[in-house]
């Protein structure tokens, strides 16, 4: 798919955080990620499921945490970051921010890791999209 959006610069601040704040979204949760953040938690897959994430659809989301913030936001950003799901770490490359290259511009505004660090080409951001589906 052509991408509206290429030849970009991005590199996560991790503690900024924007994008785990009032977030008033879902977080997508695969039962593979389930279980990998349930062992980083160190707690068994079936006790994180039922206490930590909840049934839409036929999905699971992570549960919310206080005003609107992911349950998992702490201080010091997240706290799961190294097991964080694949809709984290596809964060700002969602669909809906690659439509044009107007909505890019904007997701600048709510991301201060846009126009840092690393460079992605289309084809690179065609494949971040594989991995959230
Ligand atoms: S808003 Fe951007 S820079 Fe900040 S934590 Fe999220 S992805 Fe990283
Ligand atoms: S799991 Fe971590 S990266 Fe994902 S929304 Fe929650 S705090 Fe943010």
């Amino acid at each position: 798919m052509k991408l509206p959006v290429d030849n970009v610069y991005f590199k996560c601040l991790q503690k900024c955080a924007l994008c785990c704040s009032n977030t008033n979204g879902f977080v997508f949760i695969r039962s593979s990620e389930a279980e990998e953040i349930a062992e980083y938690l160190g707690m068994d897959k079936e006790f994180f499921v039922n206490h930590f994430t909840r049934a839409i659809d036929d999905r699971r989301i992570l549960v919310d945490g206080q005003d609107d913030d992911c349950l998992f936001l702490e201080d010091y950003g997240c706290s799961i970051y190294e097991v964080r799901p694949a809709q984290c770490r596809a964060y700002p490359f969602w669909p809906e921010n690659l439509k044009s290259i107007e909505r890019w511009e904007q997701t600048k505004t709510e991301c201060p890791g846009i126009g840092r660090g690393q460079r992605y080409t289309s084809f690179e951001i065609n494949e971040i999209l594989k991995s959230q589906k």
